[in-house]
């Protein structure tokens, strides 16, 4: 499938060029074109198969088409299960957003959470996080939640394995009710079912 017919603005498709992709990848085909009409999406999809891409570029597609807001304040939020993946995240924001002017951040734990706030002040239209960390920002009321408009669950199943279950309720009860909801998982298990149900509505279902 060539990128150009998934409904991705110019600015998007240069980026993916740029990285020099020529076809988008079966998950990307599915899940683009499904996250540009702002449904609800839960996606079954290995490490590897471009699931990156898959959430991010509508991501940056529908954060570009929104009004843009004084201080940017945080809109998209991806919430991935370690510290190696919100860093590895966090560059794929940066590298596919590089011709829009959106502002991207990170925030795990073990290190020091001042250069993070720091970087949460001046502004992160997203902001990709570790459970723990991001609970601790909210608490302390480094950061606002209340404009987010999507939120992306990255390897939601790795999330449930590693106990972050209750981190994720408390974190779900600080967002605004109405946002997108994404949800990306190597597997469809019970357990994340249920979790699809706890915070989806209608989800459109894509496996590969
Ligand atoms: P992911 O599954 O998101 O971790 O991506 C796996 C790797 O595939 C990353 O190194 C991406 O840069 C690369 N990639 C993602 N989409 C494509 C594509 N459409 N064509 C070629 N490589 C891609």
């Amino acid at each position: 499938t060539d990128f150009s017919s998934l409904g991705l603005c110019e600015p998007l498709l240069q980026a993916v060029t740029e990285q020099g992709y020529k076809k988008a990848s079966p998950i990307q085909a599915k899940a683009i074109p499904m996250v540009l009409t702002g449904r609800d999406v839960m996606a079954s999809a290995q490490t590897g198969t471009g699931k990156t891409a898959g959430f991010t570029l509508p991501l940056l597609h529908r954060l570009s088409e929104m009004r843009s807001l004084k201080n940017h304040p945080v809109r998209a939020l991806i919430l991935v299960p370690t510290r190696e993946l919100a860093v590895q995240v966090g560059e794929s924001v940066v590298r596919y957003g590089q011709n829009l002017s959106l502002r991207s951040t990170v925030a795990y734990g073990g290190v020091d959470i001042e250069p993070q706030i720091t970087a949460l002040k001046a502004g992160a239209d997203v902001l990709t996080a570790t459970p723990g960390r991001l609970l601790d920002l909210i608490r302390k009321k480094h950061l606002t939640l209340d404009h987010l408009k999507i939120l992306v669950l990255d390897e939601a199943d790795r999330m449930l394995d590693l106990g972050f279950k209750t981190e994720l309720d408390q974190i779900l009860e600080a967002l605004p009710a109405k946002r997108q909801n994404l949800l990306f998982s190597a597997t469809f298990s019970k357990e994340i079912k249920a979790l699809a149900h706890e915070f989806q509505r209608h989800p459109v279902k894509i496996e590969i």
